[in-house]
């Protein structure tokens, strides 16, 4: 069924689609080039389909989300993370502040101030800091050393006010502890993590294939865990667009603030478009179409899946 062949067409009709605007939420990310635009895709068995501007870099954003979710549940279980941070769909922006719910929980790890709290649940091992483990956790699932943007750091770190107020707030509730401004800082720099469409499709794989990177083999996460993460994606990945996402595409995924969206096909394969111009719940403007169209072509909704039952019926 052609995959490449799909996505080429897809990327020459959605090439000039210039609709949306880059956020200029902090300035790092207000110097992007918003007319890039890449789609790759990553099988569950390693092959790659590269098209359009694959190794520009991007910051991860809010696509760290996942994966820092992830390595909370890896080293903390699913309990503890449950008591602190829930898993309801907000229906806000991403950066809303703040809204708790009954439990005095911000409402899902993929808003900010749930991620912000479940970044504070990272602990150092052995002899690594909280960063690294972070780092060494993102790295496995794309399968090579990722490395923090500093300018993009810096530039949250200063000018990132809503979330330094969203921190503030859940000190002020007694969610974040004292040294809160530690744990900002450590989520301040997962979102500078850079990686290029080809790393973050490869991380989309990893989640497809039962969280075995199709590259290094290298186990990532367990089922219970993996399970959760895309259960969360499915319902609260694409902000204040969750709902209508799951209605139209039906697929586990998630967006970040530069312009990236990772869509998981579970046992198949994942795509990850770069396209920095945003709507204004920003998500992707072609980001958000790709996914659209695969998952329309392919029949890959997973509530009505008449899709390919395995790689070779795809490619
Ligand atoms: N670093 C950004 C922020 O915290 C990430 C948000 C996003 O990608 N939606 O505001």
């Amino acid at each position: 069924m052609n995959l490449e062949k799909n996505l080429q067409k897809l990327y020459t009709k959605l090439k000039n689609d210039l609709s949306g605007d880059i956020s200029t939420s902090i300035p790092a990310l207000a110097l992007q080039d918003p007319d890039l635009f890449a789609i790759s895709a990553a099988t569950v068995d390693g092959q790659i389909i590269n098209i359009g501007d694959t190794s520009e870099e991007l910051t991860i954003q809010s696509i760290s989300k996942a994966f820092t979710y992830g390595l909370a549940l890896e080293q903390n279980g699913n309990d503890f993370i449950e008591a602190k941070v829930g898993m309801e769909p907000t229906g806000e922006d991403f950066d809303s502040v703040i809204k708790l719910d009954d439990q005095n929980r911000p409402f899902n790890p993929m808003v900010n101030s749930g991620a912000i709290v479940v970044t504070g649940m990272i602990n150092a091992l052995k002899e690594k800091s909280r960063e690294e483990e972070i780092i060494k956790y993102l790295s496995a699932f794309a399968g090579r050393e990722l490395t923090i943007d500093n300018q993009t750091y810096e530039s949250e770190k200063k000018n990132g006010h809503k979330n330094w107020a969203i921190a503030h707030l859940l000190r002020h509730f007694k969610i974040l502890s004292k040294d809160f401004s530690e744990d900002l800082d450590l989520y301040f720099r997962q979102c500078s993590l850079k990686l290029n469409c080809t790393d973050l499709a490869l991380m989309g794989a990893t989640l497809a294939n039962k969280g075995i990177n199709p590259k290094t083999k290298e186990k990532c996460i367990e089922r219970n865990n993996l399970r959760n993460v895309l259960s969360v994606l499915f319902t609260c990945g694409m902000y204040n667009y969750s709902g209508e996402w799951v209605f139209d595409i039906g697929l586990p995924a998630k967006s970040g603030i530069s312009g990236g969206v990772l869509m998981v096909i579970p046992g198949l394969m994942s795509i990850a478009v770069y396209s920095p111009r945003l709507d204004k719940r920003g998500n992707s403007v072609r980001g958000i179409k790709v996914c659209e169209e695969i998952s329309e072509i392919y029949k890959l909704h997973m509530l009505d899946y008449a899709g390919p039952s395995n790689v070779s019926e795809i490619l």
